[in-house]
């Protein structure tokens, strides 16, 4: 079937693509819409003509079957501009998403008009590519540089109300779109078609100094991504040296990129974190409904997973252990959610209803409606079995129980449950109401509807789900535990905390290891590994650096020392004290020390995590290198333009 039909209504062509799921702009359009244009200009009957999408979405990007392929005429850039000489004006009618390429046929357009419900972007730096098609061109030629750097560098679509206000729509669409792109035919089909954008002046140049700054900016917001600064001299160039040649460098750097080593990388991550939670073995299984959320705990993580339950519209109840504690739990959602309202993100009404569908209890009966219950109490064996013995009791017998336990063995808990089939663990990350990742931790015994279920949970959430085994530590936290290690090793044999923090910062890391140990506090480790002392290996290396240190009552941040001293800013100072205590360990252990420079410290860190990633694949923890790939970019900082520990040691792709 054509996926570009023509029609004529009047004096109106109309243009529709039809190429499900998301109207790429695969060869077919392509060809279908150079077809259409040109019968259009030879029908002297038509004065104007429109083009839409039938389906969900206006065109949201690119067939990614293409991607990889000998590109195949017409390419998108000359459907562009074929649009664009149009003698008769075109509309752009936008429903759903206009994205990438499909925001730059709409660019190529003469009037653009969306749906309220509209969004329009250009994505292409998370791919690490810019627009390719004249975006960066055309774009500075109708709203305002700096809306422009903005939409493009960032790649984060705005509203169609934000772009009406900054002039990247003409008109809204109210009631149907057709008809109202109809009605906003009539007002221009006699005047004169608009010259083209690439003809037309920049909207504000800017000058030399405003560049130095915008490039600044951009570059330290990129952290080491190198497409953002590209598309900026992009857009940079097509201002000062005109559309003619602003076109021709933009499609030079576009197909340089295309072959860059971050975007394939950033290419990988982006296919591997949507094929990640597919399944064969839930294939075809129907989740249960959900409806009702029960969560154990309403501490760090259990308000966090409540409030994310709540904004995905779910009913929640927290069971805690007193009055107190519920009130502490409650609290702490709202907190949440005023963070939400104050950020724009949720309306008032929106916040009170949420609110409304809060309730929290120190009854277990109470969970009887529950579908699916997620544990998030003290990380203690024997409190869990006592809160899943209680849940075995009260919920009913389809429930879906989860523990959110980082390290705790989950078959160990399901054994005691009555039906041990429908326990899991839905390892969340924290903030659980904001970070994407969600381990589901596969128990032994747990049936296709329970893991069903849990998927269908995750997506309802909107987070991203990595299934793996259990283990200790599941796939991240084990990964981070063994590179952990090693980078204590380091501080033995020569390195200083700052200088192992600086080269993952220099590498792409937010942040670097002990930085991080920092901020989250150095005595819930310390008590872990108190507890674990009379298990250890006696033969295996141990350091105890990190002992020390909560044995000097440093315990990070919060109180301004741990492995950095923190000046009354919150700022972290290398601290003196640090470097001669760890300087004394080596000696204490008879190790002569030595320089590391940041690219040893680097590939120790990434062969500790590769090695890991190795022995956890062997054993079926992880379904594949990508799964561990997505968790330590989506959990664990590790910078997403590399790609991952275990692409950078295969880089397998390309073909994307
Ligand atoms: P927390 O101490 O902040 O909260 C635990 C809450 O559980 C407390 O409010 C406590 O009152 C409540 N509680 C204890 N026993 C209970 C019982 N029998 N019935 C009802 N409520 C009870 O701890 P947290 O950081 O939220 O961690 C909770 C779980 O999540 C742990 O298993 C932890 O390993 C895991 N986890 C934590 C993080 C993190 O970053 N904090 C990340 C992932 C997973």
């Amino acid at each position: 079937m054509a996926t570009v039909t023509l029609t004529l209504a009047d004096d109106v062509a109309v243009i529709t693509i039809d190429n499900p799921p998301i109207n790429a702009t695969s060869h077919s359009v392509r060809a279908g819409l150079v077809d259409a244009l040109d019968k259009i200009e030879k029908d002297t009957a038509v004065k104007a003509a429109i083009l839409i999408c039938d389906g969900k979405t206006f065109i949201a990007g690119a067939d990614v079957s293409e991607f990889g392929q000998p590109p195949k005429n017409p390419i998108l850039p000359d459907v562009i501009k074929r649009l664009e000489a149009s003698t008769k004006p075109v509309i752009a009618a936008i429903h759903g998403h206009a994205l990438g390429g499909g925001l730059e046929v709409a660019l190529g357009c003469h009037y653009r008009i969306a749906v309220i419900s509209a969004k329009l972007g250009l994505p292409e730096v998370n791919l690490g590519l810019i627009p390719g098609a004249g975006g960066t061109v055309r774009l500075p030629r109708l709203i305002s540089t700096e809306n422009a750097i903005s939409l493009i560098t960032s790649g984060k679509p705005v509203s169609a109300s934000a772009a009406s206000d900054m002039g990247l729509i003409d008109a809204m669409a109210h009631g149907e779109l057709i008809d109202a792109a109809k009605d906003f035919a009539k007002t221009i089909i006699n005047h004169p078609c608009p010259t083209p954008l690439v003809d037309r002046a920049p909207v504000d140049p800017l000058g030399d100094d405003q560049w130095q700054e915008t490039f600044a900016a951009v570059t330290k917001k990129a952290r080491g991504q190198i497409a953002p600064q590209i598309a900026a001299t992009a857009i940079r160039t097509g201002i000062e040296q005109g559309g003619a040649a602003g076109l021709t460098h933009e499609r030079e750097k576009f197909v340089e990129l295309r072959d860059s080593d971050q975007s394939k990388a950033l290419r990988h991550i982006f296919f591997a974190e949507r094929s990640v939670g597919k399944l064969p073995d839930i294939d075809g299984v129907k989740p249960n409904t959900l409806s009702e959320i029960g969560v154990i705990g309403g501490g760090i993580m259990g308000a966090g997973i409540a409030t994310a339950s709540l904004l995905v519209g779910f009913n929640v109840k927290i069971i805690e252990r007193n009055e107190d504690a519920c009130a502490t739990g409650q609290a702490t959602v709202e907190k949440h959610l005023t963070g939400s309202l104050k950020r724009g993100l949720i309306s008032q009404e929106r916040f009170d209803s949420v609110m409304a569908s809060l309730s929290t209890s120190m009854d277990y009966a109470d969970l009887g409606n529950a579908d699916l219950v997620v544990e998030a109490v003290f990380e203690d064996m024997s409190v869990k079995h006592d809160v899943f013995g209680k849940l075995s009791l009260y919920c009913k017998p389809t429930a879906v129980l989860a523990s959110n336990t980082s390290y705790l063995d989950i078959n160990e808990i399901a054994a005691k449950c009555v039906n041990p089939a429908r326990v899991i663990g839905l390892h969340f990350f924290s903030p659980a109401h904001i970070m994407k990742l969600l381990e589901i931790v596969r128990t032994d015994k747990a049936d296709a509807k329970t893991l069903a279920t849990a998927f269908a949970f995750a997506h309802k959430l909107g987070k991203i789900a990595v299934p793996c085994g259990v283990c200790d530590g599941f796939i991240g936290n084990r990964i981070m535990s063994a590179y952990r290690k090693h980078c204590e090793y380091m501080l033995e044999d020569g390195a200083l905390p700052h200088q192992i923090d600086d080269a993952m910062v220099a590498f792409g890391f937010p942040m670097g290891l002990f930085d991080m140990q920092d901020m989250a506090g150095l005595e819930i480790s310390w008590a872990t590994r108190k507890r674990l002392a009379p298990f250890r290996d006696p033969s295996e290396r141990y350091v105890a650096l990190g002992d020390y240190l909560c044995e000097m009552e440093r315990f990070g941040k919060k109180n301004g020392l741990g492995w950095y001293r923190y000046d009354e800013n919150g700022k972290a100072q290398p601290d003196p004290d640090v470097d001669a205590l760890v300087i004394a360990e080596s000696a204490k252990k008879g190790i002569t020390r030595r320089d590391f420079t940041h690219d040893e410290i680097i590939e120790t860190i990434l062969s500790a995590m590769q090695n890991e990633g190795d022995k956890i694949l062997a054993e079926g923890i992880a379904n594949s290198p990508d799964a561990i790939d997505v968790v330590m970019i989506n959990g664990y900082g590790f910078p997403r333009h590399k790609g991952g520990p275990m692409f950078l040691t295969n880089p397998h792709h390309g073909t994307r």
